[in-house]
């Protein structure tokens, strides 16, 4: 974020302000009863956590990249196999894939919602495929039911989608096993790194437990080789006084959806489109446009923040090739190449969207 912005990307103070006493009061908290890994908070959120988004367990970890790649590991992926995953995400999604040993293999997207279908991982499936991670991109939320009926078990990659809403319930809560960020920009953010599984499958939330704490149950030893990767009592007790707001900070995130609609700015670039049925609570509100970076240009001119994300996706990057497995994949590219997020955040108002769209048109490119 840029403070000579009149309107930026992200604003992640402005909704925490009324919350400042309590968030205090939860730090000083942790500092008196002096428990920082694995104490009341942690074991409380991971409750609490579970319940709003609709699974029976949750397990805190360090971020969200560990969350992916304890939850594969939790499945049983290993060398010598392949889990499917979209190129157009941010490289976490896919850089979390080789530390358990398998290949990725990409997928394509349909650049209209941005998200994996059950045609495109179809398409890249092989009798190695162990895994799918399917990315709820920019709050988007992805056909999960569809495409774990493939016969492949899905890890949701929710990071970007935290509540969101789905035909079929709230992404987290659709396919075998999920993971989050609560990295400080995403929709539930807290005051550093975090992140955390869930899964209505107990064994498998018993192995995310193992996996995160050295793959050990306690005094009794070390059943495997696992990671340290424990979400941290201070993160769980801020996260604790932020989850009773999600609700209305994502009711607020898909306003400022319709907001943008309703203020015409469809008629200078082509929206996101939400998956049927779905209520996104839009993490990035990302438009496509022939021009995005002089688009891009013409509005940081304006005080107005633009960026791109995944201008080279994830299939293009150098730390994946020789490493990973992928052929054409057109509607990746088109959505690479078009792609450009403008501001949303729990507090923009109905003032910064004119002003937004406004810019846009302004720009007239
Ligand atoms: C942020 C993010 C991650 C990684 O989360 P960290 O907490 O930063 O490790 C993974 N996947 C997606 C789609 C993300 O947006």
């Amino acid at each position: 974020m840029c403070p000579t912005m009149t309107v930026p990307l992200f604003d992640p103070l402005t909704p925490l302000a009324p919350l400042r006493e309590r968030l205090d009061a939860a730090v000083r908290g942790v500092l008196d009863d002096g428990r920082f890994i694995l104490g009341p908070n942690v074991e409380a959120f991971e409750r609490e956590f579970a319940a709003a988004i609709g699974t029976t367990e949750a397990v805190g970890v360090a971020n969200g990249t560990d969350a992916l790649t304890i939850a594969l590991r939790a499945l049983g992926v290993g060398p010598g196999d392949e889990v499917i995953v979209p190129s157009f995400t941010f490289f976490a999604s896919a850089g979390a894939i080789p530390p358990t040993g398998a290949t990725p293999v990409f997928c394509d997207i349909d650049p209209e919602t941005f998200l994996a279908t059950p045609e495109t991982v179809k398409a890249v499936m092989t009798p190695r495929t162990k895994a799918v991670v399917v990315v709820h991109l920019f709050g988007n939320v992805a056909p999960v039911r569809e495409i774990e009926a493939l016969g492949v078990p899905v890890v949701e990659d929710t990071a970007q989608a935290a509540g969101s809403i789905g035909p079929d319930g709230r992404p987290g809560a659709l396919g075998t096993i999920a993971t989050f960020s609560f990295y400080p920009s995403k929709n539930l953010g807290c005051f550093g790194d975090g992140g955390a599984v869930t899964t209505s499958d107990a064994q498998l939330a018993d192995r995310v437990r193992l996996l995160r704490a050295h793959g050990s149950r306690g005094p009794a030893g070390f059943e495997e080789v696992g990671w340290n990767s424990r979400l941290d009592e201070l993160q769980a007790a801020v996260l604790r006084v932020m989850l009773p707001e999600l609700p209305h900070w994502a009711a607020h995130r898909r306003l400022v959806g319709r907001w943008y609609a309703e203020a015409g700015l469809d008629e200078y670039c082509r929206l996101p489109v939400a998956t049927a049925g779905s209520e996104p609570a839009w993490h990035v509100f990302v438009v496509r446009h022939d021009r995005p970076d002089e688009l891009r240009d013409a509005l940081t001119q304006r005080g107005v923040e633009a960026r791109d994300y995944y201008r080279t996706p994830a299939h293009r990057q150098r730390a994946m090739q020789g490493i990973s497995i992928s052929g054409e994949l057109p509607g990746t590219d088109e959505a690479a190449r078009t792609h450009l997020a403008l501001p949303i955040s729990a507090a923009t108002t109905w003032e910064q969207v004119v002003e937004v769209t406004e810019a846009v048109r302004d720009a007239a490119i």
